[in-house]
């Protein structure tokens, strides 16, 4: 799976600033990558690995 887009939007963020790429809150096995927009709008997420929907 491509690491550099978005888990939201699926937009590339490589070179956006203010992306964060952080582990999976619950199940810490994949990592999460949020561009700046998502974060801004709060737009969820979803783990591949355990099916958490975050940031709620
Ligand atoms: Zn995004
Ligand atoms: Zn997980």
């Amino acid at each position: 799976m491509e690491k550099n887009v978005c888990s939201s939007c699926k937009k590339r963020i490589t070179n956006i600033e203010g992306s964060v790429q952080f582990q999976c809150p619950k199940c810490g096995k994949s990592t999460i990558t949020r561009c700046k927009n998502c974060r801004e709008i709060a737009a969820k997420y979803k783990c591949h690995d355990c099916g958490f929907i975050g940031p709620n």
